[in-house]
């Protein structure tokens, strides 16, 4: 069997830790070459031991130095900003899985389209905020694009065999986060530990925020528009407390195709890796009498306005999504950080949105320019 080569961007994160699972579990078909991280030289370290990978990326240059000591001496290490773009576009490599946190992969991203490989994206932040430009790259050089996040990936296997024309909807499923029943008013004075329990996903830190503010999902309506070419008004979301459902995609005759599995990161990373192909791998399928029951409801929109916001950037276009995304990744930090209350998230993307005014985004610089803009003036608001 042909065994692909993957370079692991976001490796010592909880997507990445997922990933050198499901490829430490097909050893016959994945072969992870290339490591990188931002800062965490023991994990990476320990990592590139276990892999063997002969190549390691560190964003952060100070720690190029101790990394050094804590690698065999056949391993090349890669640094900073370029660093990232130079693991990513490794003549051997096949495949790229991004799964770096925020933006830093948009660049690595681009230039592995640029050279031929496909990607595997689990950062949604990097289609969200130039999902335009990274679509229409890998068109023109011929790559594919492997949705990772969970939503998606269930979309993209609803989708295998079915024409782009049959499709009415899109139904993004979501968990409700930790917040599904709390009232408004309690919202105001819930602390960063209660946003970090989500119910049914075990993610690293940003994304489990994300959930607990719905932002997670106005990001992956705006991420399905571009990976799947709809429109927003097509996208729904609905709430499913087991997350057993991943998504669904609604066909014009009025059937809908679902995808299910126990909530393990491992079997979207999996099929992303595989596809076309399907293996046998290491993960609990489900059992459906012990599943008691599968419940859907309404989002509370009138609560949460991250996923209306959303639709709203969607549909506006151009730069918005950039700064949607933007502000609400200075917005959740300013939360960790104490300065402001869980419902300020929302309040200052909005005031972010009203006070941008959108500009095409089919070109990079327009994006990073729209993407500082809107950290700069959502990190002076309060
Ligand atoms: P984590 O916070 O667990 O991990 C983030 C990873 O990114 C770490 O490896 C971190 O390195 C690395 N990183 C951060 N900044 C840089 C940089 N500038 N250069 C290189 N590496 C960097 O995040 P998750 O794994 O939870 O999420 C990763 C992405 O996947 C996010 O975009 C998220 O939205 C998406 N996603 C995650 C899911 C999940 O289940 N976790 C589900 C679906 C999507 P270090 O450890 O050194 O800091």
């Amino acid at each position: 069997m042909h065994r692909k080569k993957i370079v692991l961007l976001g490796s010592t994160g909880s997507i990445g830790c997922s990933t050198l699972k499901v490829a430490a579990d097909l050893p016959s078909a994945i072969e992870i070459i290339g490591l990188a991280a931002h800062s965490n030289i023991e994990k990476l370290a320990a990592q590139a031991k276990v892999t063997g990978v002969k190549h390691v990326a560190i964003y952060d240059e100070s720690k190029v130095e101790d990394l050094r000591k804590l690698l065999a001496t056949d391993v090349t290490i890669y640094f900073g900003a370029q660093g990232l773009i130079d693991i990513s576009t490794l003549t051997e490599a096949e495949t790229v899985l991004v799964a770096i946190v925020g933006t830093a992969g948009l660049k690595p991203s681009l230039a592995a389209i640029k050279s031929g490989k496909n990607l595997a994206i689990a950062s949604k932040e990097i289609l969200v905020m130039a999902g335009e430009l990274v679509m229409r790259e890998a068109k023109k050089y011929g790559v594919h694009i492997l949705p990772v996040d969970s939503e998606h990936n269930a979309i993209f296997q609803c989708l295998q065999g079915h024409s782009d024309k049959h499709v009415s909807r899109l139904v993004i499923t979501a968990s409700g986060g930790a917040f599904r029943n709390t009232s408004e008013e309690e919202l105001k004075y819930v602390t960063l530990a209660q946003a970090m329990k989500h119910p049914t996903w075990n993610m690293g830190r940003k994304i489990t925020i994300d959930s607990s503010s719905m932002f997670n999902k106005g990001l992956e309506m705006i991420e399905a528009k571009w990976l799947f070419n709809i429109e927003m008004d097509k996208i729904d979301v609905v709430i499913h407390p087991q997350s057993i459902i991943h998504s669904m995609v609604e066909f014009c005759d009025g059937s809908i195709l679902a995808q299910l599995s126990n909530t393990d990161m491992c079997f979207p990373i999996q099929y992303a890796l595989t596809w076309p192909s399907r293996l046998k791998g290491n993960m609990k399928p489900l059992n459906f009498p012990e599943l008691a029951k599968l419940e859907f409801e309404a989002p509370r929109h009138n609560v949460f306005p991250a996923i209306n916001l959303a639709r709203e950037a969607g549909n506006i276009g151009g730069t918005m999504p950039a700064v949607y995304n933007a502000a609400n990744e200075i917005a959740v930090k300013q939360f960790i950080s104490s300065s402001i209350t869980f419902t300020g998230i929302w309040k200052n993307v909005e005031k972010a949105m009203n006070a941008h005014q959108s500009v095409s985004a089919s070109e990079l610089d327009s994006i990073l320019q729209a993407d500082k803009w809107a950290r700069d003036f959502t990190a002076n608001l309060f």
